[in-house]
């Protein structure tokens, strides 16, 4: 097992509050939300972050938008939603496996930094 804690998330190690699973990607609520709604869509596999997107494995991240899109509609997003990946010590990503904050459930501010 890696040392990975969503990869430990994935194979059900370590619990959380799943929202959506299928074979390939996991929805779970985030620890500390920031919204309403606030939850993290990942695939999987170990991909560390956007950084380390590729032709092999898009197919896979396309899949996780797809879910994201998923989840906003099981939560009741209709007003809208913000999907947000940190990539990188610069964009403060602070669990180096490549994940999806889907969040909402309020007006969001434009705030980008
Ligand atoms: P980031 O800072 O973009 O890498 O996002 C990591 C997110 O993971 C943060 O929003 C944390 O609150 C969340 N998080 C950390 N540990 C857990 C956990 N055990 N279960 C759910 N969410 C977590």
């Amino acid at each position: 097992m890696s040392d990975c804690l969503f990869c430990k998330i994935a194979a059900g190690v370590i619990p959380s509050t799943k929202v959506y699973e299928d074979e390939t990607v996991l929805a779970f609520r985030d620890i500390a939300p920031m919204a309403p709604t606030h939850v993290l869509v990942i695939p999987k596999v170990h991909i560390s972050g956007v950084s380390e997107i590729t032709a092999e494995n898009a197919a896979l991240v396309g899949h996780c938008l797809e879910v994201a899109a998923i989840v906003a509609a099981q939560e009741g997003l209709e007003n809208g939603f913000r999907v947000v990946s940190n990539c990188g010590a610069d964009a403060c990503q602070t669990v180096n496996h490549l994940h999806f904050h889907v969040l909402g459930g309020r007006k969001l501010t434009l705030e980008m930094a």
